[in-house]
């Protein structure tokens, strides 16, 4: 089997230290295995979705190293979800719904004061063609429901370890909005199986999109079509709290342009935290992907610390020879030279510095 695997940000905001990990690790596993890397658009949410982001997302990528073999956008396949749609339409397994978010919520009420989970009672699959007919013709527009098949979805996560998830107890998801506009959970269903994608490595905040996924996987690709999944554990400040909000929104762009880390200092960083590994930095991705292992990764959250950041780029710039410095000398307007260079450098944390 050919290593596939995929990034998929969504161009609605910049690239931060939080995402950028999981690019990091898909790119770090791929390599390890000799795999390929395929950088997907998602940006079906016309609305926030900008040029801008995305040109910062592969300008962000690039400055980093983290290269990818094949690119394209959603908004450029919605024929392909389109068809995903009827399929499951046809297979019984996506149904239109009118409810409005104002009875939504209030059923979500009436169950929470009932000690029960607010799960979506599947009021609309008992709508007759007459009701819909009905509701259509008044101009209501539905949202449309995947149809959980009740039972259990059981996968071997790659960092979790045996997974599982009772479909019963949550709602069946709602893949297209009332205005037309597809979550993200479809498409990239749909992409994935296109384009092979043999792993899916992501964050741990999608666990619960993947029971749902794969049922969805199984629909349209047939029996044991979803990849294999790896989820990872977020990150979280050095105190162990969450991500601060300044933290959480730490931008590639502010890292390399306002704060002037080295690249390979924020990949080291990304890829030895929440690892059995020590922490410590490394001067080229083959040695950080040649190192990468599921098995090293930990379930509890990593702890991202902007003083060890701040550590490891010291110690690439200590060591980094004149050949390395000169061009970054010379853009700053303070090359004095190599004797001056490997003078100064023990006493620098950034090149700027000098
Ligand atoms: N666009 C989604 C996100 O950024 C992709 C999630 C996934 O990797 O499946 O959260």
């Amino acid at each position: 089997m050919t290593v596939k695997v995929r990034f998929a940000p969504s161009p609605t905001g910049r690239l931060h230290v939080g995402n950028v990990r999981t690019a990091l690790l898909n790119v770090l596993f791929a390599r390890s295995q000799g795999g390929t890397v395929l950088l997907r658009i998602d940006d079906t949410d016309l609305e926030r979705s900008t040029q801008d982001n995305e040109d910062a997302i592969k300008a962000d990528l690039t400055w980093l190293g983290l290269s990818w073999d094949e690119t394209f956008k959603q908004s450029e396949r919605f024929d392909k979800y389109e068809a995903a749609k009827q399929s499951l339409i046809d297979q019984g397994l996506l149904y239109p719904c009118y409810e409005t978010e104002d009875e939504l919520d209030r059923k979500r009420k009436i169950q929470r004061a009932q000690s029960k989970p607010p799960v979506y009672d599947r009021a609309a699959l008992s709508l007759t063609d007459e009701d819909k007919a009905k509701l259509d013709a008044e101009g209501r527009k539905p949202h449309w429901r995947f149809k959980l098949s009740g039972g259990r979805i059981e996968w071997t996560d790659l960092v979790r370890g045996p997974s599982h998830i009772e479909t019963s107890s949550v709602s069946d998801p709602i893949l297209i909005r009332a205005d037309g506009s597809y979550l993200y959970t479809l498409p990239s269903v749909v992409d994935d199986l296109e384009s092979n994608v043999t792993h899916i490595i992501r964050g741990e905040d999608h666990v619960t999109n993947s029971a749902a996924q794969i049922e969805i996987f199984e629909a349209l690709g047939g029996k044991g079509s979803a990849p294999a999944m790896g989820h990872t554990a977020l990150l979280v400040g050095a105190d162990g709290d969450k991500l601060s909000k300044r933290l959480g929104s730490l931008s590639i762009e502010d890292l390399r342009e306002i704060d002037g880390y080295e690249p390979m200092a924020v990949c080291s960083l990304l890829a030895k935290i929440g690892t059995s590994d020590a922490v410590d930095a490394r001067d080229d991705l083959q040695q950080l992907a040649d190192e990468f292992e599921f098995g090293k990764l930990s379930r509890t959250p990593a702890r991202f610390d902007p003083e060890e950041l701040k550590r490891l780029n010291a110690k690439l710039v200590h060591a980094m020879s004149y050949a390395e410095a000169q061009p970054k000398l010379a853009a700053l307007d303070a090359d004095g030279g190599e004797a001056v260079w490997l003078t100064v450098r023990p006493n620098l944390t950034f090149v700027k510095d000098v």
